[in-house]
């Protein structure tokens, strides 16, 4: 008989977006008329830039030929790549990091899913709440987390709510945790956090030994001068944080796959003798034996995005955005509509008004002005009574969105 691993029946996971769907169909069903503007799901709208578009071309032709065809590639990435990570996304903020620290990937979210393989399964973990899922659905995989409970949380994670209440800062847990998940800025709150907070965290993780699994995917958002853009901009997190990033959502990247994960050098976890190892070790044996790189055409187009022309094709795809972001932002607020984020993120966290819960806001935004979110008790038990809404949508249908919410809800 071959037993199933039965830490998979403890995910709970689809429910979210499943439960959207059904309700989006049972709508569609009873008024095949309405036309529903969907700003619920994190994917860009906007195609490949240009500069990424003709590089990849070029790359396809190169595999063309038997002088330019390549096989496999090194499991960790090109230098080409890797080489431009650091020229322009590192050393400029002063961050001095090798080539054998980065590793190239199909994006953050294997990598963040992956990571907690190289950690012992009797580590403990603490999670922001909300929190992006995959963080925890890979740790329920492996047996870390035990069972959820009747307030939606799992028995052996240390949630740390973010809220309004808080200023969506997360604060340091009294117990002391192994592995210490921290993305910013935040999907879901689109919240940022300063580098005095960032500092908190670091030297908690060096006091207990603690690692930081840091998730940068939308460092390229940040619009505000102080907001880090990277952990490593705190002394002495290059001993203590592993951080993620990614091409996706600020290149376009969502269907081509491409992000990276820094593990440097310093960073260490023990054995059960209390001996330090390095964690670059681990997670370059992980690679170089369960993956196969990115393929080589898809690293040159990412490549291409540090070029002068696609760093300007970038820029515009951020800006297009963030403009759809300031655009939502102030439409709620001016209605009375309490909103977070959307200044350094591509989302808008907001209040549900009158005290709804995230459910019945849902109901009646898709119900009266036939506009898809997302639940924010979807996200984590902290999420209840908020909605989240994407800036990833096309001008057009935020704007129409918008005026929609703005003339026709009823508060
Ligand atoms: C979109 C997103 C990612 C990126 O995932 P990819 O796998 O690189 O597409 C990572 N983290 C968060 C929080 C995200 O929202």
């Amino acid at each position: 008989m071959t037993k199933i691993n039965e830490n998979y029946l403890n995910l709970q996971g689809s429910y979210l977006f499943a439960e959207i769907a059904r309700r989006v169909a049972s709508f569609k069903n009873d008024n095949p008329e309405a036309k529903i503007i969907k700003l619920g799901i994190g994917d860009v709208t906007k195609p490949l830039p240009g500069a990424v578009i003709e590089s990849l071309h070029g790359a396809v032709d190169e595999m063309a030929k038997e002088e330019t065809f390549r096989g496999y590639g090194p499991e960790q990435g090109y230098n080409f790549l890797t080489q431009k990570i650091i020229d322009f996304d590192y050393t400029p903020k002063g961050i001095q990091l090798d080539l054998d620290e980065i590793f190239i990937s199909d994006g953050a979210k294997s990598d963040t899913g992956n990571i907690q393989e190289i950690f012992s399964v009797d580590s403990t973990i603490a999670v922001t709440d909300p929190v992006y899922p995959a963080y925890i659905d890979g740790n329920v995989m492996a047996g870390r987390t035990g069972k959820i409970n009747e307030q939606g949380k799992f028995e052996k994670i240390t949630y740390i709510p973010c809220t309004a209440e808080n200023n969506f800062i997360p604060q340091l847990p009294d117990e002391k945790v192994d592995m210490i998940y921290l993305c910013f800025p935040n999907n879901p709150t689109g919240t940022t956090v300063s580098r005095e907070e960032l500092k908190k965290w670091v030297e908690y993780a060096k006091k207990n030994q603690a690692v930081i699994l840091y998730d940068a995917a939308y460092e390229a958002f940040i619009q505000e001068e102080d907001v880090p853009h990277s952990i490593y901009e705190i002394e002495g997190a290059k001993e203590v944080a592993i951080e993620f990033r990614s091409f996706s959502k600020v290149a376009g990247f969502t269907g081509t796959r491409c992000g990276f994960t820094v593990v440097p050098k310093e960073v260490m976890g023990y054995t059960s003798e209390g001996d330090a190892y390095p964690l670059n070790k681990l997670w370059n044996r992980r690679q170089t034996t369960k993956f196969n790189g990115v393929p080589y055409i898809i690293q040159r187009g990412a490549e291409a995005v540090y070029t002068e022309a696609g760093q300007k094709q970038v820029k515009a795809l951020i800006d297009y955005y963030m403009a759809n972001a300031k655009m939502i932002k102030e439409g709620l607020e001016s209605i009375g509509i309490k909103t977070f984020g959307g200044v350094n993120a591509p989302y808008i966290w907001l209040k549900t008004p009158e005290g709804m819960d995230s459910w019945a806001f849902f109901d009646k935004l898709l119900t009266e002005v036939h506009i898809v979110g997302t639940p924010g008790v979807g996200f984590g038990p902290s999420g209840e009574g908020y909605f989240r809404l994407t800036a990833f949508g096309n001008r057009e249908a935020t704007e129409e969105a918008i005026e929609r919410i703005k003339n026709q809800l009823k508060l």
